[in-house]
């Protein structure tokens, strides 16, 4: 009888069941906020996360640009510096692409144009017209051309044709409304550092993290260069990464947690990442690790409580102080109790 009573109580139901459930009713529960998450692995990540870094444009800014200023070069007109810039951005998908064709005319994109972009810098074209450059400041220098620095905010294209300065194009981007709650979120729940990762020049960056109060800013990177910076924030497991996937594609594979944009993102950085936010706000950052500790709190005491109870009932029933009735309590009784606090995580 009591072999009877410890092998029903020693039945490891609610620990098999109510484990991989928790997990469940998070993944459940950050579907709910529009968070895909792709395992319980992710959730269980989560809980070391001491730094959260950003992509800016298209992550912390809505990623859609409009051409807000033409600044020629003496002697050049604005249209002929729009015309340029529009032939080689004809072939890209870059937002900032976008946004001037957008104020050229998409006629450009019928031209016959042999162009190659180069990631987190611009694009270099081949045109009946001429060779022509649109990109950072960076990208231009690197081809031997100088160029100004103009004073008003905002990102830049330079464009030059021949090997000749031509003019710049700004484009201004806007904030999301949700990315100052987004940073006030992270730091309130004890986020050690909220940083900025950024392939945009350094007074392009400046202004957003003002407005948003990041703790550290770290502009004018390419894309590899994002992986370096986010690895001088300490070992990958602390780290978290938050990017449209444009231009940030490796940094999202090199971060302890990678969470892509799922509107604007791109295929493969929606692929790479171990989470996707789907309404593309970055304050589900936040949502993403209470739902990773909350889901932990709760497959924990789980674990405690099934363990604990078997462990006293199976005292009970060596000394003979528990019979088949408690037996059956410490096996399908827990099981049940541990299905309903592993419900909870689904509530989110
Ligand atoms: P972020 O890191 O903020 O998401 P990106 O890496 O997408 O920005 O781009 C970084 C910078 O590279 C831009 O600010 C722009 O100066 C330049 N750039 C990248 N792609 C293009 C392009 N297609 N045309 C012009 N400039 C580009
Ligand atoms: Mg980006």
């Amino acid at each position: 009888y009591r072999a009877l009573v410890l092998l029903v109580i020693s039945c490891p139901c609610a620990l098999v069941i109510s484990v991989p459930l928790g997990y469940f009713g998070g993944i459940g529960a950050a579907s709910r906020k529009g968070i895909l998450v792709k395992g319980g692995n992710v959730l269980d990540a989560l809980r070391d996360i001491k730094t959260v870094a950003f992509d800016k444009t298209g992550t912390l800014t809505r990623g859609v640009f409009e051409v807000s200023r033409i600044l020629p070069r003496e002697g050049v007109e604005e249209k002929e510096v729009l015309h340029a810039a529009a032939l080689a951005e004809s072939r890209s998908n870059h937002p900032i692409a976008r946004s001037i064709l957008q104020a050229a005319g998409m006629q450009y994109i019928l031209e016959k144009v042999e162009t190659h972009e180069v990631s987190g810098k611009g694009v270099a074209a081949r045109h009946k017209s001429g060779d022509i450059l649109a990109g950072s400041a960076a990208f231009l220098k690197e081809h031997g051309i100088a160029v100004p620095e103009p004073d008003a905010p905002g990102t830049v294209v330079y464009v030059a044709r021949n090997g000749a300065y031509l003019g710049l194009i700004l484009v201004s981007d806007i904030l999301r409304p949700e990315s100052a709650q987004a940073v006030r979120d992270l730091h309130d729940m004890g986020i050690a550092k909220v940083a900025m990762l950024t392939g945009d020049r350094r007074s392009g960056a400046a202004w957003v993290a003002e407005a948003l109060k990041v703790d550290e800013v770290r502009a004018e990177l390419l894309p590899e260069d994002k992986v370096a910076a986010l690895e001088s924030f300490g070992p990958k497991e602390q780290t978290m990464f938050v990017g449209d996937g444009i231009n940030d594609a490796p940094v999202l594979a090199g971060a302890g947690v990678g969470v892509a944009m799922g509107g604007l993102g791109a295929q493969a950085a929606v692929e790479i990442a171990d989470a996707v936010i789907l309404d593309d706000s970055p304050a589900r950052a936040a949502d993403l690790i209470r739902i990773g500790a909350r889901t932990r709190a709760i497959v924990w005491q789980n674990i405690v409580m099934s363990i604990g109870i078997k462990a006293v009932v199976m005292i009970l029933g060596i000394v003979g102080l528990a019979g088949l009735w408690e037996a059956v309590f410490a096996d399908v009784g827990v099981a049940l109790l541990a299905v309903l606090n592993a419900a909870r995580t689904a509530r989110g």
